[in-house]
């Protein structure tokens, strides 16, 4: 995976993975890369990626 596309290739057209807040750990379940990363809604910090939800395993 080369840096210029970015953290998801379009090899993985389309996954789902939960981001977690590292202050307050609040989760959330977001698509890729329809959706970004987004901030957490009570301490509005960028939030981490805690988990990839492949198809098969979840
Ligand atoms: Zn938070």
């Amino acid at each position: 995976m080369k840096p210029k596309d970015g953290l998801f290739s379009g090899r993985y057209s389309r996954e789902f993975i939960e981001v977690i807040c590292p202050t307050c750990k609040l989760t959330k379940i977001i698509c890729v890369p329809k959706e970004s990363i987004p901030k957490c809604e009570r301490c509005h910090k960028d939030m981490i990626i805690k988990e990839i939800l492949t198809e098969g395993k979840y």
